[in-house]
């Protein structure tokens, strides 16, 4: 069976980076018809964010990514909160300790810092020297009969250790000329990451292990630990970085990258998933607007590189116009839309709004049929260029003077328009017959008539086009609004 897992440490918030792993990793899933687990890696007590873990599922189901098995949704291999599970690490590590591969180490802190002091003044790489390995059976009583505080540190295996990652090929890595032997439970009594990682692997049975390229390095080590256990590793697949488009270092510093922040500024899940997706590896295509069943079918991951996927934020706007789209053309997406667009309104607007008809569920549908494919966020059609669309406008008569001297003749003009084409009216048909009434002016040039009716309209000086206003607005407004010209 199909098992993968996303694990992250809640300490700090989901972003790209972590969305992207949890998406390959649910794709991988669904593809494959198996599981896909979200365990959360707490650890480490004291750079745990308070908040996060809840917030990570949370962004998950936003995303349209939803575990099957998690902290919130439960599951029938759980808990799946590390710190839920501290008795399952105690026993690998007492199965270690018994079985040779594991042992108490009792170095103080200040011991391990002169160590470190020394490797640094020498220009040699930290390590601990292994010292307590040599520590005989009865002493390591002794100690532990009088509570000396100590660690448990697993036994590096001399040798090459070699795997097959299923992206990054053939790997070999002499971890013990590298390393010294590290630590599995620490003072606390809590585990590493590295033995609660496979511990709960294995008891999760997880049968691939899709993360990020960071931890490449670590999976030597890990199968060590396998093999000590007497346990099957799982399948090992590297994903490459995701990086900025020059290629340097996704910053979480920038605070941009984090999930809440796309969902809050009107980033559709779908647009994001998209953009992860489209500059890394793994798809058959790369075509712009897909959706997540399309991701499932179109992933292969024999096709994952081992470049770095350089993400371009800039055309985030380009891929969520197109999701957009999609939605407002999706009655049921559409609908929500249209309950999210009345709340922004009523925010932005509520004190100057004066016909409550803007809020109807039909106008506001008819506004964002006429808009798909231009806009690229509901939070643009509260912005002040499409403000006309629920406010009526103010201006001077010093600033229509300014424009025309003709402007009641003009009025006249598209009040009669606006009455003979009605409802129906097309955009080329409103484009000319606008044409054709700006010859008709004495003094005033196209494009000040142009300006007079966005003014009237509108109250900007510039902006949308006179007809895409008459279009949205309709005939009924827009005659309302033409006849203050006239008073
Ligand atoms: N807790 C690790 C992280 O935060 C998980 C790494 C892994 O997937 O093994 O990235």
């Amino acid at each position: 069976d199909v098992r993968v897992r996303f694990a992250p440490s809640p300490t700090g918030f989901l972003h790209l980076g972590g969305l992207r792993t949890a998406l390959y990793n649910y794709i991988f899933a669904k593809k494959y018809g198996g599981a896909f687990v979200l365990r959360l890696e707490d650890t480490d007590q004291s750079r745990l964010v308070p908040g996060a873990a809840e917030v990570i599922e949370e962004m998950l189901e936003w995303a349209g990514i939803p575990p099957d098995e998690s902290p919130g949704r439960g599951g029938p291999l759980g808990p799946y909160l590390q710190s839920k599970r501290l008795e399952l690490y105690r026993q690998a590590a007492s199965q270690m300790v018994d079985g040779g591969h594991a042992y108490h180490c009792f170095c103080s802190p200040q011991r391990l810092e002169l160590l470190k002091k020394e490797a640094l003044r020498t220009g040699q790489t930290p390590r601990y020297d292994n010292r307590c390995r040599h520590l005989r059976g009865e002493q390591v009583q002794e100690k532990l009969a009088q509570a000396a505080p100590h660690v448990i540190r697993f036994r590096l295996e001399e040798g090459v250790e070699s795997f097959q990652d299923l992206i990054f090929g053939w790997n070999r890595h002499e971890v013990a000329q590298v390393e010294g032997d590290p630590v599995v439970i620490k003072a606390d009594g809590f585990p590493t990451y590295h033995l609660a990682n496979i511990v709960d692997d294995h008891h999760m049975r997880i049968s691939h292990v899709l993360r990020g390229s960071e931890w490449l390095i670590s999976t030597s080590k890990h199968l060590l630990m396998y093999r000590a256990l007497g346990w099957q590793p799982p399948a090992f697949g590297h994903l490459p970085l995701l990086t900025n488009k020059d290629g340097s270092k996704l910053s979480k510093r920038q605070g941009d990258i984090f999930i809440q922040k796309f969902q809050r500024d009107g980033v559709l899940p779908e647009a994001l998933l998209d953009i992860t997706t489209n500059c890394g590896s793994g798809f058959s295509s790369n075509r712009v607007g897909r959706t997540i069943d399309e991701l499932i079918s179109e992933f292969n991951p024999s096709k994952i590189t081992t470049h770095s996927a350089l993400l371009d934020l800039e055309k985030l706007p380009e891929f969520n116009k197109i999701h957009l789209q999609h939605h407002i053309e999706d009655e049921q997406q559409c609908n929500l839309l249209i309950k999210d667009l009345q709340e922004q309104i009523r925010q932005a607007y509520i004190s100057e709004i004066q016909d409550e008809d803007v809020l109807h569920d039909d106008y506001i549908r008819r506004v964002l049929h006429l808009r798909k494919g231009h806009i690229s966020s509901l939070r643009e059609l509260v912005s002040p260029v499409y403000s006309y669309l629920w406010v009526r406008p103010s201006f001077s008569s010093q600033q229509v003077a300014a424009l025309s001297t003709e402007a009641r003749q003009i009025a006249t003009m598209a009040l009669k328009l606006a009455e003979e084409r009605g409802e129906a009216a097309a955009v080329d048909q409103i484009s000319k017959d606008l044409k054709t009434l700006a010859k008709q002016t004495k003094s005033t040039k196209y494009r000040d008539v142009m300006r007079l009716l966005r003014l009237t309209l509108s109250g900007l000086q510039q902006g949308p086009s006179v007809v895409e206003m008459m279009v949205a607005l309709g005939p009924a407004e827009t005659i309302h609004r033409l006849q203050k010209l006239l008073l």
